[in-house]
């Protein structure tokens, strides 16, 4: 599968290995000319080349998504489901395999990766349900010999984008409930990772499931462009930054697709005078730099109300010597380098833009990253971040996290609430009753109560409100089942000669 070429661009005379597309349940190298480096973010150097698909190349992945549609749908759900179980069996077992191609291409250390592994897999688990959840609804003798009963069906041919900080757990969320429900699937994963998604297709391919149902072509605008004005697509999932995702539900949706599309985030933490500060800073520190803040569920922003503020600052900065920042294949490093070069000075030029706007930095991350030509930044946090400052405002994505301080709930309530995205939130409290009122008012579409993270389980759904999502319905769980099906409603009489007759009128219950 995996060719060795000379591409242009290498920092160093190493070979590289070649990405190529999956159509058809093989390896399709790409037409010459048009790829993209993919790097070792540890290192710093390039290790791959990634084919960038046309969009011919686009059409014939689809064209052989199309052909497999009308046989995979006529699969039946236990043979589908023993597929799952095979699937589930199969990740399950190549768990470290997977968790290390996303270390090399991503960065994340592998104990993240790991876990991303995880939560994806109990997506897959969740699928391995997929005859109780495409269960319909049915009325006997809605009328005199008259029954009625709805149906869900798959949409057809189903494309996922996926953008660079989950390689293996967001096209999860999307090429998993599409195919349980009977969809064919053409990924196009991001190309700044693109390998994970291929091991995936080999996996996907051993489990039994047929060529053609799962494609992945790899590239750029050219290709989701491409994916989004094919008229043989029905849907298309959509996970990445908000301008893309706006992008990509308003071109979809004129080309008659249904669309989710979800977005970027600004993550508020809120931490109430009451809290456990030790717990809230624990929380903030895993939340904040955990997989270097490139999680779009990452705390980014804490907002400390009274007098909070001084102790919460004065117990992260105490544990941000402690944390390890490193390649993230050695077992003792806790936070790994940025995704690429061109992200970790964007990320790094944050610090002295915060400085410039007024804000404090308590520690700089650039004083402590590692050495070498890896795309590291060390941890950073700042204080008295004031919300009309850009490191307020914007998604920074990386290991730098802001604190806010307001006088009372009501403030940091509205600042969250006026927040254009809606992602996740989380509140640190003692108080159940505020708790409660906060899960009441709060604009956003997922709700953390003194848990930071609140990724919800898969057999809920995922998905922000506001800037955060292009759509109407969240990803995976009974919404993404949702998603990837149409319902039918049928009204049926079998011949009775007993109650046959002609009769123009309009249809009664009788
Ligand atoms: P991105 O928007 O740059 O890329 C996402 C996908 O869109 C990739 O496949 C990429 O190839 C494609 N793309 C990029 N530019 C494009 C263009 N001009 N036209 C068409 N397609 C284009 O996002 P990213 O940098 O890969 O990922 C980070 C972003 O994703 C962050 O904003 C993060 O918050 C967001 N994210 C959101 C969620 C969520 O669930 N809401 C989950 C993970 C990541």
């Amino acid at each position: 599968m995996t060719e060795v070429v000379e591409a242009p661009g290498a920092e160093s005379a190493q070979e590289l290995k070649r990405i190529t597309h999956w159509i058809n349940g093989t390896s399709v190298a790409g037409e010459p000319g048009r790829s993209g480096p993919v790097y070792n973010p540890a290192a710093g150097i390039q290790t791959g080349e990634v084919d960038f698909a046309s969009a011919e190349e686009v059409d014939r992945a689809v064209q052989a998504a199309k052909e497999a549609f009308a046989s995979w749908r006529a699969v039946s759900l236990s043979r589908k489901t023993e597929i799952f179980f095979r699937i589930r069996a199969l990740v399950d077992a190549h768990r470290e395999d997977i968790a290390k191609i996303l270390t090399a291409e991503h960065g994340k250390v592998l104990s993240d990766a790991k876990g991303e592994v995880a939560r994806g897999l109990e997506v897959i688990e969740f699928c391995c349900g997929i005859p109780e959840l495409l269960k319909g609804g049915f009325t006997e003798q809605a009328s005199t010999g008259i029954d009625v009963y709805s149906i869900r069906q798959p949409v057809g041919v189903c494309a996922g984008i996926t953008p660079f900080n989950f390689p293996a757990m967001v096209p999860m969320w999307m090429w998993a409930p599409a195919l349980a429900c009977g969809n064919t699937f053409v990924l196009k994963p991001s190309e700044k990772d693109p390998s994970a998604s291929i091991y995936t297709a080999e996996l996907l391919k051993e489990a039994g499931v047929p060529d053609g149902v799962f494609n992945v072509v790899h590239g750029d605008k050219v290709a989701v462009d491409a994916i989004l004005e094919h008229p043989e697509i029905a849907a298309v999932s959509f996970v990445g930054s908000t301008p893309i995702a706006r992008y990509v539900y308003e071109t979809g949706t004129s080309h008659g697709k249904r669309v989710q599309a979800l977005g970027g985030a600004k993550n508020h933490m809120i931490v109430l005078p009451d809290a456990d500060i030790d717990m809230a800073a624990d929380a903030a520190v895993s939340a904040g730099y955990g997989s270097a803040g490139e999680r779009c569920m990452a705390v980014s922003m804490l907002v400390a109300v009274g007098d909070a503020g001084d102790e919460l600052v004065g117990a992260i900065k105490e544990r941000l010597p402690k944390v390890k920042v490193g390649d993230g294949m050695q077992p003792d490093s806790e936070m790994g380098p940025l995704v690429t070069r061109e992200h970790r000075d964007k990320v790094a030029s944050y610090i002295d833009k915060g400085r410039d706007e007024g804000a404090t930095v308590v520690t700089d991350g650039r004083e402590t990253a590692p050495d070498g030509g890896g795309f590291f930044l060390g941890v950073t946090l700042l204080d008295d971040v004031k919300p009309e400052m850009d490191v307020y405002k914007d998604e920074i994505f990386g290991p730098v996290l802001g604190v806010t301080r307001v006088s009372t709930y009501d403030e940091a309530l509205r600042l969250v609430n006026e927040n254009p995205y809606g992602n996740g939130v989380a509140i640190f409290t003692r108080d159940g009753g505020v708790a409660r009122q906060f899960q009441f008012e709060v604009n956003v579409g997922m709700v953390g109560i003194n848990v930071p993270i609140p990724v919800p389980v898969a057999y809920y759904s995922f998905g922000g409100w506001k800037n955060s999502l292009f759509g109407d319905l969240h990803v995976y769980g009974p919404e993404g089942i949702q998603f990837y099906t149409r319902g039918k409603v049928v009204t049926s009489r079998w011949p009775d000669p007993a109650t046959s007759k002609v009769d123009l009128g309009f249809p009664q219950t009788r």
